[in-house]
């Protein structure tokens, strides 16, 4: 068996020198994954935010607004700014399947943060069923599990369901967002954790994870995480 696994691996290696994986930004041949280390290394990490709520700021540690208004989350955590390439990549891993961007994001994300308490689950954001069956996936269940095999921490994404079809919300201003998401959530299951991460691939103006969030603590979950590829750069 062993044999058969390295054999199987020393194929995949021979197989990528001959046929690499091209950037999905710059074309050139990659190191078996979504982008070239050169393309990597320009993206836009977020070098300073909000803790609560994960906008990138210049110098503070908690902004204007979640000072006014805590989100109900205790820690958000992202990695990009939602510009320059990153819409491009966000649109490619939601809507082409570019699945090795999940893969590659998630290791940025780890190398990037320290976590030094972990969450028990993760939880990422669902999608209705009947979007589900259109896309044939779930882009953040993607990002999730790939999470979740690196951290070695369990992926739950049976506990939360969706059950409200709602909008898309690309046209929509925060709080219009905020209104079509409401009851978007319902939380299934009697085992409830006490740490959880909710996972999600962009967070714009919060309503989404906001609402999964409210969810978490009514049914009794102590701290909630929020933990995104991309934040939009301002809140909407
Ligand atoms: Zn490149
Ligand atoms: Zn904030």
């Amino acid at each position: 068996m062993a044999n058969l696994l390295s054999l199987t691996q020393q194929f995949r290696q021979l197989y990528r020198k001959v046929f690499p994986i091209p950037c999905l930004l710059c074309g050139l041949a990659t190191d078996d994954q979504a982008l070239c280390e050169s393309c990597i290394a320009e993206l836009p990490v977020i070098q300073q935010c909000c803790i609560r709520c994960a906008i990138p700021l210049a110098n503070a540690q908690i902004c204007g607004q979640c000072l006014k208004k805590p989100p109900i989350q205790d820690i958000s955590l992202s990695l990009y700014r939602y510009e320059q390439a990153i819409p491009r990549m966000m649109s490619a891993l939601k809507y082409h399947r570019q699945i090795q961007l999940a893969e590659m994001c998630a290791q940025e994300f780890i190398s990037y943060h320290t976590l030094a308490t972990l969450p028990d689950v993760l939880l990422p954001i669902p999608l209705h069923p009947s979007r589900l069956r259109q896309r044939g996936y779930n882009q953040s269940l993607l990002f999730a599990d790939s999470l979740a095999k690196l951290l070695k921490i369990p992926c739950r994404p049976e506990l939360l369901k969706r059950i409200k079809k709602t909008a898309t919300q690309t046209q929509l201003n925060a709080k219009q967002r905020h209104k079509n998401m409401r009851q978007a959530f319902e939380y299934s299951s009697s085992f409830v954790p006490q740490h959880v991460a909710i996972i999600d691939d962009v967070m714009t103006s919060g309503a989404t994870t906001h609402e999964a969030a409210r969810v978490l603590k009514r049914v009794g979950v102590e701290t909630i995480e929020v933990w995104t590829i991309a934040r939009a750069i301002s809140h909407y």
